[in-house]
């Protein structure tokens, strides 16, 4: 029996057709059950099928989390085709390199972020046909409800090889072209699978999911396959702000709602001025970018869970989840905020090494800090025709080149990226340390910590510093004078300035590469 998505499809279809999706897309919020949108979902394989679209090709989507995009994932994937996310953060020069790597064939697009491919279609001989989704209807393009108008809902699905590409994403690397990595229907199911369990996300019927995390990068997280294969409602929360995601966690009783730490620390004014009645919002899965102690207390001491998690494209991309104990559970909230900060142990299934820089197994033992190496069922094993998995992936492990230290017991920290750590007299200082300590400073809203050249020291740290609105608390002796309580004083940076925004990247990431440009040449 082959793990597909569609095991997942239809599961959902026979067993919770009345369940609910809820989906803010560009042209207003839609309603709608598990029901019409597997119908839907089979109305739309046969309108690609009338564009031509063939197993094994490929069809990109440029879109917002709503149920159309949803509908694209399952209806190429159970076609034996593949859906490619696009994110419309990218430069244009990637999107195009990206489009034209992928051989994309049909581009399904939102209404307002046709400007952002337009230009490039010339330049694109393997993609035939655009479909543009919730817009007026153009002379140029299909319309996605005309498309699926009219057809049958129900499809003569092909039987599906588990190993089979269901779904392609690229990593926006920092330098170089991005790369790309498919995610197998096999790898899908055991994610979403892996998800649902109790001691990681423990989605349920009675959930109501609300992915913040998008659906052009990895999946919105592999959650509405969770969603989906748990029965759970599911919302769709389209190009949103805080204050739309509040309406509708408060309006639909959201239970779960992943996001990255950038926007949930946007997202606490609003928590703390209790505007919005969020008692149902119990658990923020997050991930992406390291979870500060701060933001990790802000919500638990409202009752809501930052259920901390670590993953990357290639990965799947959840590999690490951080658990506590039943012992850490009842420590006082300060604590069990630290202890959220942690990334986590490795999922069933994931098997992890640290690596030291002669390519020798470190031990595990809290302190030493060494390259994260990953495997398992649904981390990726080669990039997409591109000769840079070489340099990525041996002997079946994928080199996360991210710095960790791992604890007897398999919990895994990350240190910070390999190429973003501060390298100073010799010694290691983690950048990831520094701003999460900087966070939990009074007044300070943002930090990001990089490396400048020092003539003595090799490197040394230098940190810049968001201020809270109206809170002209922090200064530079203040905040060193914070950091040398807490850490070595080697690691306290020589340098604090204090910045209007710090500038994110593609995926919400602080632009360190940016910043590094920036600061200094400066
Ligand atoms: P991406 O492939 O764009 O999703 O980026 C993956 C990278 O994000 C990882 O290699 C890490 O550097 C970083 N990352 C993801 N989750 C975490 C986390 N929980 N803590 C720290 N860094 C993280």
């Amino acid at each position: 029996m082959s793990l597909s998505l569609r095991l997942i499809y239809d599961r959902a279809r026979q067993q919770f057709p009345h369940q609910r999706i809820i989906a803010q897309a560009p042209d207003g919020l839609h309603r709608l059950t598990y029901a019409q949108w597997a119908d839907r979902t089979a109305q739309l394989a046969h309108g690609l099928a009338a564009l031509g679209l063939q197993p094994g090709a490929r069809v990109a989507t440029l879109a917002w989390n709503h149920h159309r995009h949803l509908e694209l994932y399952f209806a190429a994937a159970l076609m034996g085709a593949t859906y490619h996310t696009l994110n419309p953060r990218l430069p244009a020069a990637q999107l195009r390199y990206i489009l034209g790597h992928a051989r994309d064939q049909i581009l399904l697009v939102d209404a307002d972020l046709l400007p952002l491919v337009e230009p490039l279609l010339p330049a694109l001989p393997d993609l035939r046909t655009v479909v543009l989704m919730g817009g007026a209807p153009h002379d140029s393009y299909h319309d996605y409800e005309r498309l699926i108008a009219d057809q049958p809902t129900t499809y003569p699905w092909p039987t599906l090889d588990e190993s089979a590409p269901a779904g392609i994403c690229y990593t926006s690397g920092t330098t170089g072209d991005p790369k790309g990595v498919a995610f197998s229907h096999r790898g899908l199911y055991l994610h979403a699978m892996m998800l649902c369990m109790a001691d990681h996300f423990a989605i349920r019927a009675r959930d109501v999911l609300m992915p913040i995390v998008p659906m052009f990068h990895v999946n919105a997280w592999g959650f509405p396959f969770a969603a989906l294969m748990a029965g759970a409602g599911l919302v769709l929360p389209g190009k949103f702000t805080p204050q739309s995601l509040a309406q509708l966690a408060e309006s639909e009783r959201v239970t779960i709602a992943p996001g990255v730490p950038t926007v949930w620390a946007a997202f606490l004014p609003l928590l703390q001025s209790g505007a919005y009645d969020l008692a149902a919002l119990k658990q923020i899965p997050c991930g992406g970018a390291a979870v500060s102690a701060a933001l990790a207390q802000a919500y638990e001491e409202r009752g809501i869970r930052i259920a901390h998690a670590y993953g990357l494209t290639e990965g799947g991309p959840v590999t690490h989840i951080c658990t506590l104990t039943a012992a850490e559970e009842a420590l006082p909230v300060a604590e069990r905020a630290e202890r959220l900060t942690r990334q986590g142990r490795p999922a069933p299934g994931i098997e992890q090494r640290l690596v030291g820089p002669t390519g020798a197994d470190l031990p595990w033992d809290g302190v030493s800090p060494g390259e994260l190496w990953i495997r398992g069922p649904w981390v990726a094993e080669r990039y997409l025709d591109d000769p840079r998995t070489a340099e990525s992936f041996v002997d079946g492990w994928y080199r996360t080149g991210d710095v960790a230290t791992i604890e007897p017991d398999g919990t895994m920290r990350i240190v910070d990226r390999l190429k973003d750590l501060v390298k100073s007299g010799g010694e290691w200082i983690s950048s990831v340390a520094l701003e999460n300590a900087l966070l939990g400073a009074p007044g300070v809203a943002e930090a990001a910590v990089i490396a400048t050249p020092h003539p003595r020291w090799e490197e040394r740290p230098l940190a810049l510093v968001v201020r809270r609105p109206g809170d002209p608390t922090p200064d530079e002796g203040a905040l060193q004078a914070y950091l040398r309580e807490r850490f070595p004083s080697f690691w306290v940076p020589d340098q604090i300035r204090f910045v209007e925004s710090i500038p994110k990247g593609p995926t919400g990431k602080i632009d360190k590469r940016l910043l590094r440009t920036t600061w200094i040449s400066a």
